[in-house]
């Protein structure tokens, strides 16, 4: 069993598709809602951990404060200084409100990146039916599921 480079499976987290086998949508439902596995290659989310949430919690807190803080440095730097604190404030506080929704389901599938990397894939990780449906085609390396 192997996995793609880190860089690929955060990519593929990135754009919402499952890290393991770029299904898109991954493991969600809406945007929102999860089901228990990928909807493409049947890969569990969580797989036998009791803290995938907060995981997921602090690649939220990585991918939204990270951006927030570099947009900071930069506009301190062309406006100091005279900086306009109050205009500032209000699109930073905006900004605050609206990533964290908007990068929510990528929070899940980038951790979920990282997870496969530090635990790596097992066969039970997967749904049953999808494992049966494909002859286990997942778990080899870079293997397409037969489209007939
Ligand atoms: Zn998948």
């Amino acid at each position: 069993m192997t996995r793609s480079s880190l860089a690929r499976m955060l990519l593929r987290g990135a754009m919402r598709r499952c890290p393991w086998c770029g299904g898109r949508g991954a493991f969600f439902t809406s945007w929102f809602s999860k089901g228990p596995a990928c909807r493409t290659c049947g890969l569990k989310w969580r797989r036998g951990d009791v803290g995938f949430e907060l995981g997921a919690a602090a690649m939220a807190a990585v991918i939204v404060l990270g951006p927030l803080i570099l947009a900071l440095g930069v506009v301190l730097a062309f406006t100091w200084p005279e900086v306009r604190v109050v205009p500032m404030m209000v699109v930073f506080l905006a900004a605050g409100i609206v990533l964290p929704v908007v990068l929510y389901p990528m929070s899940y599938t980038m951790w979920q990146g990282v997870d496969l990397l530090m635990r790596p894939v097992e066969p039970e990780h997967f749904v049953l039916e999808h494992l049966e449906r494909s002859g286990g085609a997942e778990l080899d390396s870079g293997a397409v599921p037969d489209a007939d």
